[in-house]
């Protein structure tokens, strides 16, 4: 593997599963110094260890707790290279806006745009005073397509996402930092396999609209987030960086 990482700082909220998790593996056999960030410290603490890297327990909907966490990673290794801030949540409470309370509503948005804006605010002064960082933010192909099986507060959140992340790409461009949004498209996460099983006609309502005809991996996903913390992608920033299978893209899918 080609060590396009080698000893860069990496921040990667949610580490502990999912394409978190996948993006620790994939950092780390760059070259990376991963710091694994989750709220659940079993499944946060295994990833760092499985990677070699450092845990650090934190929620990031908690303002204090993110500007601690970026604080003390430049306090203990001298620098920030990457912040993917991936941490998000998608509750059965959030569905319907005819059924969604707000205080789901609220959650939702705490936990997945209030965090990414923390995230953001907390780490960019670091990489201003270095003059280059990467930042990823996970948005959803969600933030550009409608689905009739509504999760309003999740979709919310992730054009929120999508936006911010876009403004804060064009505002830094010129200070060495990119700042990208990740928009996957809908990925095989144990959760979502297990619900699918159970149900193949829920599965197959949502595979009819994907292109290729199946879902992502989260290594799929975390190959394109090392693309975008590298020196690869040096040309790219404020983009709605697309790992769909082609979802975004289709009208009528192949049969
Ligand atoms: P996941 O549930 O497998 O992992 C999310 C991780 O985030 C968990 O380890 C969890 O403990 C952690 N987390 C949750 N709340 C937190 C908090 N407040 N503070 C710190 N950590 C917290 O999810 P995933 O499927 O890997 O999704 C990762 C990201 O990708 C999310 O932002 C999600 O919205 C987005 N996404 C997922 C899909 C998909 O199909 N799985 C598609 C598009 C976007």
């Amino acid at each position: 593997m080609q060590a396009r990482l080698q000893d860069r700082v990496a921040v990667i909220t949610g580490a502990g599963s999912g394409i978190g998790l996948a993006t620790a593996r994939r950092f780390a056999s760059e070259g990376a110094k991963v710091v694994a960030v989750d709220i659940d410290a079993d499944a946060g603490r295994a990833a760092a260890e499985e990677v070699g890297g450092e845990f650090v327990a934190a929620d990031v909907a908690d303002e204090e707790a993110v500007k601690a966490l970026f604080d003390g990673v430049v306090e203990r290794h001298g620098r920030l290279d990457v912040a993917f801030n991936n941490a998000g949540i998608s509750p059965p409470d959030d569905d319907s806006i005819l059924e969604t309370g707000v205080e789901a509503w609220e959650r939702v948005l705490k936990v997945n745009t209030t965090s990414v804006y923390y995230c953001c605010k907390y780490a960019i002064p670091h990489m201003l005073a270095q003059g280059k960082g990467s930042i990823i933010n996970t948005a959803s192909f969600v933030a550009l397509m409608g689905a009739a099986t509504s999760q309003i507060a999740y979709t919310a959140s992730k054009g929120a996402v999508l936006s911010m992340t876009r403004e804060l790409g064009v505002q830094f461009a010129r200070q060495g930092i990119r700042v990208n949004a990740l928009c996957p498209g809908p990925i095989a996460t144990p959760l979502l396999l297990e619900l699918f099983a159970k149900d193949a006609e829920r599965a197959a309502r949502r595979l009819v609209h994907v292109p290729m005809g199946r879902f992502g991996t989260p290594e799929e996903i975390a190959g394109a987030v090392a693309f975008l913390a590298s020196d690869d992608a040096s040309f790219i920033t404020a983009s709605t960086f697309l790992v769909d299978g082609g979802i975004t893209g289709a009208y009528v899918t192949p049969l």
